[in-house]
């Protein structure tokens, strides 16, 4: 699988005793300071309440959204505001063991090992009742005095760059012995693309599905997409080696959208009626653009990029052609649980999205390798296991 790049693959045992599930009372934890800044710092190790269990961190994924995190600030929201300088821990795509359970929980055992989603939801606003709780209408408000249970791990509350993290049971899925603790962080990224899916319909078994942009979205969005049969699947990209995996996942097709008219390409492989599905993971006026115009009458599209600024797109051919057009903002609908099911029942190799590991504690070095992606590096993986004697 991934390779481990490290300097220093010691085995220095943490200060729990080799393979110990006992739950020691402070841990080492990332926290944001300024802009650009993380440090790692003791903190104490979080207590579990009602519904929820603390979970030993194996494994996190760094995501882009993690590095909009560190340099700007947003999506993340702690104590109303930026989420600076505030002991706040980010890190939201990670797998772990459950250690300690909160008072009632026994949905979960202790030692079983588990991926999370990201938002567990107040649970009693109106969005949240319809399954869309990553649009909680109470999102972030978990701090002082109006608690409304909302937790969004890595966003508004403490997320897993560190020894150990407290989840909702709503958000943790059980992971199969036979996968890796690096494929299970990937979980939510395949239950981000399923989601999309799930917006636009979700009956995609012979509908055509053109997947814009090969981020670990977008790939992952392929890979889904021919699991729930949809034909033909095409991926757009402009680098060569990213669509080189989405074949590898299941593309029917990788277009090169730097040396192909990629609308007329779609619409001459769709008898010139253009894609059924269209997610557009790139977010940008080229690619808004392309999509609208790549998409059937009556078709659909799905936004699954966050640009910073406004994108200029061809509004009246979207309402001329009946097109639908609709935002997601992460993995809603338990959709992360479907694309667990995907994955146990290997439907599809996430694991070819993930390209290396690192021991945590040199997270800043992992981060700069997602950033730049130096080496190719797609999802990069930091681990607290390396370091962690027998387990
Ligand atoms: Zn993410
Ligand atoms: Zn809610």
């Amino acid at each position: 699988m991934g390779k481990i790049v490290s300097t220093e693959i010691a085995a220095e045992a943490t200060r729990t005793a080799p393979g110990s599930l006992a739950v020691p009372n402070s841990m080492q934890a990332w926290v944001l300071g300024d802009p650009g800044e993380l440090k790692l710092v003791e903190k104490p190790v979080p207590v579990p309440a009602k519904s929820e269990a603390l979970i030993r961190v194996d494994a996190v994924a760094i995501c882009a959204t993690d590095l909009e995190i560190l340099q700007y600030g947003t999506p993340a929201l702690v104590e109303g505001g930026p989420p600076f300088n505030k002991n706040f821990t980010p890190g939201h795509e990670y797998m772990g063991t459950v250690v300690a359970l909160g008072p009632g929980v026994d949905e979960f055992a202790i030692g079983d090992r588990v991926t999370v989603e990201v938002h567990a939801g107040c649970g009693q606003c109106k969005r949240c009742r319809m399954g869309m709780y990553t649009s909680c209408h109470n999102y972030g408000l978990n701090y002082g005095d109006r608690n409304k249970g909302h937790r969004a791990n890595g966003f508004t509350t403490n997320g897993g760059f560190a020894e150990y993290v407290v989840n909702n049971i709503n958000t943790m899925i059980r992971v199969p012995d036979s996968m890796t603790d690096e494929e299970a962080t990937l979980v939510v990224t395949a239950g981000t693309s399923m989601y999309g899916l799930t917006e636009l319909g979700g009956l995609v078994a012979g509908e055509s599905v053109v997947v814009i942009g090969p981020g670990p979205i977008g790939l992952l969005a392929v890979a889904v997409a021919k699991a729930l049969g949809a034909t033909p699947v095409v991926m757009v990209g402009t680098r060569e080696n990213r669509n080189r995996i989405a074949l590898e996942l299941g593309a029917d097709l990788a277009l090169d959208a730097r040396s192909e008219d990629v609308v007329a390409r779609v619409r001459e492989l769709t008898g010139g009626r253009g894609a059924d599905y269209v997610i557009d993971c790139a977010g940008n006026q080229i690619s808004a653009n392309n999509a609208v115009h790549m998409t059937n009458r009556g078709g659909r599209i799905c936004l699954a990029a966050f640009p910073k600024k406004p994108v200029e797109f061809d509004l009246g051919y979207l309402a001329v052609n009946n097109i639908y057009l609709y935002g997601i903002r992460g993995e809603g609908r338990s959709a992360t649980h479907r694309a667990m099911a995907f994955m146990a029942s290997k439907r599809f190799d996430a694991a070819k999205i993930h390209t290396h590991t690192f021991p945590m504690r040199e997270l800043p070095t992992a981060i700069r390798y997602a950033r730049d992606r130096i080496d190719d590096a797609i999802k990069v993986v930091v681990s607290n296991r390396i370091g962690r004697t027998a387990d």
